[in-house]
């Protein structure tokens, strides 16, 4: 027998708000100033967003005033070595270093928390990935890696982990850059998170997103999820295909059909290590939920 353990977005008490933890503006390579990301975001029903600068902190403060409706969390992004650490809810600048862990350090001491950016587009191998520690997710999409180059999905990366036993969460983010740039689709307002909080301040959305208890999506919605140990049931936006992925080839994935799928159910077998939700859209668009991991009694 099994038992699983999963921070249940679904049973926890609350309510939805979106974010984004992965935005540039032009105090780095952005196009447009605070004011105006901030705005894009507000005005697109986002209720938390990190403005994460390269290498640079942005202050939010001034503009607190004008977004009573969006959360601004402090952030910055850091060049260390050969990875970009996403960091938010921090105090003060943290200046680039080559040892990612002093950084990370640092984040945690400033009472932020730290995400891997894009592993696809920075080209980590697994062992940079397995021998860091410290780090709450990693970015399992990024939508300017994905318009710019083709590198948006890192959710090999994730599964490597996951197979590995650091059973860490996944985040989808925009790191927007342009706006509107011509000949290519915009990267804001792409990828996001729906974090379940108890209310609308920061500490509540930290204290979720530290619990996971969130999902991340690029367009599906998920209605519902309900797991015991023998079953998992999900409920969600109309689908092509609904993914319980697993160690190895333990999972199972199902497909519509004649109809759209708007649930599934799986059954567990007991030796998955870990399984996590997939649900794909009939315009590419993907929900992704964090791992539900099996404790072998
Ligand atoms: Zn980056
Ligand atoms: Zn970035």
């Amino acid at each position: 027998m099994s038992r699983i353990s999963f921070p249940n977005p679904f049973d926890a008490e609350g309510f939805w708000i979106k974010g984004n933890l992965h935005t540039h503006t032009t105090n780095s390579d952005g196009l447009l100033t605070p004011f105006q990301t901030a705005l894009v975001y507000q005005s697109n029903g986002y209720g938390f967003l990190s403005i994460t600068d390269h290498n640079r902190l942005t202050n939010v403060e001034d503009l607190r005033s004008d977004f009573e409706d969006l959360i601004l969390l402090p952030g910055e992004e850091i060049s260390v070595g050969g990875y970009h650490l996403v960091a938010f809810n921090i105090e003060s600048e943290i200046m680039p270093a080559d040892d990612p862990e002093s950084v990370i350090r640092e984040v945690h001491r400033q009472n932020g928390e730290v995400i891997v950016a894009h592993p696809y587009w920075s080209a980590l191998m697994p062992e940079d990935l397995l021998g860091l520690d410290g780090y709450l997710g990693i970015e399992v999409y990024n939508a300017t890696c994905d318009v710019t180059v083709a590198k948006g999905y890192s959710s090999v990366y994730w599964d490597i982990l996951l197979h590995n036993g650091r059973f860490t969460y996944g985040f989808a983010v925009d790191d927007a850059h342009g706006g509107l740039m011509l000949g290519r689709p915009t990267d804001a307002c792409k990828g996001w998170i729906m974090v379940k909080a108890r209310r609308f301040d920061e500490a509540s959305i930290m204290e979720s997103i530290r619990r996971g208890l969130f999902y991340s999506s690029t367009g599906p919605e998920i209605h519902d999820i309900q797991v015991d140990d023998e079953k998992i049931h999900v409920k969600t936006s109309p689908a092509k295909s609904i993914s319980f992925i697993a160690k190895n080839g333990r999972g199972r994935r199902s497909y519509a059909l004649n109809e759209p799928l708007r649930e599934a159910v799986y059954t567990v077998r007991g030796n998955e290590d870990y399984i996590r939700l997939e649900i794909e859209d009939e315009r590419g668009g993907v929900a992704w939920t964090n791992p539900m991991i099996l404790e072998t009694r």
